[in-house]
């Protein structure tokens, strides 16, 4: 398994990270779950999955049809969610079937738990139990129902600088996020604009 793929995790919300996989920008598309292995490493980093509960599932599907099946459901569920968003931050009505695609992805949930004893106390832990390749997407289905859920849509947010394509949760305290990154796209909009004020002064 591979491990010093690049993600970015800016989103803050993991549907937002998870359509960030894919950038599509003006020189063309950079597309970071480029195999099965990418997504394994993507849901680690994500800690959806632990190191373990990954290696485990590499070693049953590596070079199995379930693995090509597992990254050709995540990227064509990727493609769903992605629509979904960029419909919130383009103020259009969401569309049913997206819906429907969580929804029949929540429907395959299929969960386990046990009891743990840590620190003296028991607690229940509960986590997914993943037979087929369709069971990666039920974190996924999981995170945008919260996201559907539990969030303001106007907080749902495209990163304003025009040759970005990042999107991403603004949970800020006056709801004034702007871009991805200040470092990056947030400098370079900040330098334009100084730029720009003062050529048009002179
Ligand atoms: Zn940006």
């Amino acid at each position: 398994m591979m491990t010093n793929s690049i993600f970015l995790f800016i989103g803050n919300h993991l549907t937002l990270d998870f359509i960030n996989t894919k950038m599509v920008d003006l020189n063309g598309d950079l597309e970071l779950l480029p195999d099965f292995d990418h997504l394994l490493n993507w849901f680690v980093k994500g800690n959806v999955l632990n190191i373990k509960e990954a290696r485990i599932i590499y070693k049953r599907w590596h070079n199995k049809p379930e693995a090509k099946d597992a990254i050709q459901l995540a990227l064509e569920f990727r493609n769903i969610l992605f629509h979904l968003v960029k419909r919130i931050t383009d103020k259009n009505n969401i569309q049913t079937t997206a819906i429907k695609e969580i929804n029949r992805v929540l429907l395959q949930e299929n969960e386990y738990s046990y009891l743990n004893y840590t620190q003296n106390k028991f607690c229940l832990i509960t986590k997914l139990k993943i037979v087929k390749p369709v069971h990666l997407l039920v974190p996924l289905a999981q995170q945008a129902a919260d996201l559907l859920c539990n969030i303001r849509f106007s907080q749902i947010k495209k990163c304003e600088n025009p040759k970005c394509v990042l999107y991403f949760y603004d949970n800020s305290k006056n709801g004034k996020r702007r871009w991805c990154r200040m470092d990056s796209c947030g400098n370079r909009q900040k330098a334009s604009n100084y730029y720009k004020k003062h050529i048009s002064k002179s």
